[in-house]
């Protein structure tokens, strides 16, 4: 080898060889082992040998082979790689893991250190040699590459468990839905010299958001997780965080549910009214959809609907929300019960999809609907998302003479520029500055603000989420008379809804 390279290795600067190998003890074994081998070797003055060889399973090979041949054992391994499996190993997981932890602090995503514990079985319950060990290891890594995104870590950690590092994920439910895809590939059973291998996966998860953690911290947690994992059969995953672990285990549980709850007819619509304080009437009716399910019971749209989004599933979804609520309106007029459009909130996936606007005019087709009956909701978030097409689709819209409410108006980015740039018919104030109103002075300021800007656009402006009287005498002081709420009424489901507009003219 190089002088130069075995200088800089003896100043314990590994960077430029491929693969530094350190042998435990000093003793000849190391020579014997290597004499021969077709690998340049450098050794220096702390027990490592230094290779420069990227064939690492090459390397594995030859030195069990030696290793058998001198009928003598030893332990080794590559302070950057493992050679059973081609991993990085534990040094090297470590310096990702504190560089990772270093970077989290960037972002607002969740950085998520995984554990795996194998345990192997062969049919027969006969133990297993050490090559056909060695083999599956190596299989083993490779499922679990194929398992993750590019930029996630995998480690060989020790005996036969692995570390991996995923960055930048968004929620819980994502590191849940890793670690089932991890069981379902890992759990597979392996077909070696003609014998059937089986496996057993436990999974340890500690995930760092915000807070100060430390690389030993972050291991430590994951490691009890798994201990964790154990304890309770295996093939299963186990957080750091108790809490956490039920919350993910219920999201992808309704996640799974929520695949069949539209074909099993799961999913109705309930009806909150708004009305005109002041002109004691009727505005508009807001469809609100509710998941029915035997054994969650009754999930709220705050519980799926960004599940539905992050699947897909909220486009079938939404189309049925859109055609129930339509048809449920068509009758409503033909029962003469209330001129008012039905208000439909739209899901900025929806939203985004190219058809859009043709699903909106075929439902008010086939429900026979006038357009002026309908109004959606949509949010600034969903229009933010792409303004060349919010536009288009926004006068489209227009044209057709489908109304467009903007909703939680408020909270988020709140730009009056919106009401510009686009047509609106109404603007729904959000729940939590209503809530507010009476204790902050900025809420006062928001609304006052909000409601004389709206008339000046000449805006219907709503109330959401009025629950009492005290409330309602505030907001007609800021001029606001249109209120939407508890206050009148829960959202009903059909039956009650068309009671309480048979009696509407009485409602205040
Ligand atoms: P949103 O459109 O702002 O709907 C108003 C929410 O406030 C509803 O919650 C309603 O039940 C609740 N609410 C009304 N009055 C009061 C009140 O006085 N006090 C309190 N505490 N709450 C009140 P819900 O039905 O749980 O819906 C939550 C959100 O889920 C909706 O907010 C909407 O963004 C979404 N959502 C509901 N149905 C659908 C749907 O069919 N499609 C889509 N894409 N989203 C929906
Ligand atoms: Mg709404
Ligand atoms: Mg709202």
């Amino acid at each position: 080898m190089n002088s130069d390279y075995m200088k800089s290795a003896m100043d314990g600067n590994y960077n430029q060889f491929h693969h530094v190998l350190v042998i435990e003890d000093e003793d000849s074994r190391k020579t014997v082992i290597l004499e021969g081998a077709n690998y340049s070797v450098g050794r220096d003055s702390r027990n490592t040998i230094v290779l420069n060889s990227q064939k690492v399973s090459r390397l594995h090979a030859t030195l069990l082979r030696r290793t058998n041949t001198i009928n003598r054992s030893f332990s080794y391994w590559l302070l950057d790689g493992d050679l059973q499996t081609g991993l990085p190993s534990r040094p090297l997981l470590m310096e990702q893991l504190k560089m990772a932890i270093a970077n989290s602090f960037r972002s607002d995503d969740l950085l998520s250190l995984v554990f795996l514990e194998l345990e192997i079985f062969e049919e027969n319950g006969n133990s297993l040699n050490y090559r056909l060990k060695s083999r599956i290891l190596e299989g083993f890594a490779k499922r679990l590459r194929a398992c993750l995104r590019l930029g996630d870590s995998i480690a060989y950690w020790e005996s036969s468990q692995f570390g991996c590092i995923l960055p930048q994920v968004r929620s819980t439910q994502d590191v849940g839905r890793v670690c089932n895809r991890m069981l379902e590939s890992l759990k597979q059973q392996f077909f070696l010299d003609n014998k059937k291998v089986y496996t057993r996966i436990s999974i340890g998860i500690a995930l760092k958001g915000n807070e100060e953690k430390t690389a030993g911290t972050m291991i430590h947690e994951a490691q009890d997780a798994l201990a964790k994992s154990q304890e309770s059969g295996s093939n299963n995953y186990k957080f750091a965080n108790e809490k956490l672990q039920l919350e993910t285990e219920r999201l992808l549980r309704i996640e799974k549910l929520l695949a069949h709850a539209l074909e099993r007819k799961e999913f109705c619509l309930c009806y909150q009214p708004q009305i005109a304080v002041n002109e004691n009437k009727i505005t508009g009716i807001e469809a609100l959809i509710r998941w029915e399910h035997r054994d969650l019971g009754i999930v709220s749209p705050g519980e799926f609907i960004s599940l539905a989004e992050e699947t897909g599933l909220i486009v079938p979804i939404g189309e049925w929300v859109l055609e129930t609520a339509c048809q449920q309106r068509k009758r409503w007029q033909e029962e003469s019960l209330t001129d008012q459009p039905i208000c439909i909130n739209i899901s900025s996936q929806q939203f985004q999809q190219t058809n859009f606007v043709a699903m909106i005019e075929s439902v008010l087709d086939k429900t026979k609907l006038e357009p002026y009956l309908l109004e959606l909701e949509v949010t600034e978030s969903t229009l933010a998302l792409n303004m060349e097409l919010s536009r288009k689709c926004l006068m489209e819209l227009n044209e057709i003479g489908v109304k467009i409410a903007l909703d939680d108006f408020g909270t988020g980015v709140s730009s009056f520029g919106y009401l510009k740039q686009f047509q609106f018919s109404t603007l729904k104030i959000d729940r939590p500055i209503i809530n507010d109103l009476s204790s902050n002075p900025q809420d006062k300021a928001l609304v006052g603000a909000i409601v004389n800007v709206a008339q000046s656009f000449n805006l219907r402006v709503i109330a959401e989420g009025v629950e009492e009287k005290a409330k309602v005498d505030e907001l007609l002081q800021f001029g606001c008379e249109e209120i939407q709420g508890n206050w009148l009424t829960i959202p009903l489901k059909e039956k009650k809804i068309m009671d309480f507009l048979i009696k509407s003219d009485c409602i205040l």
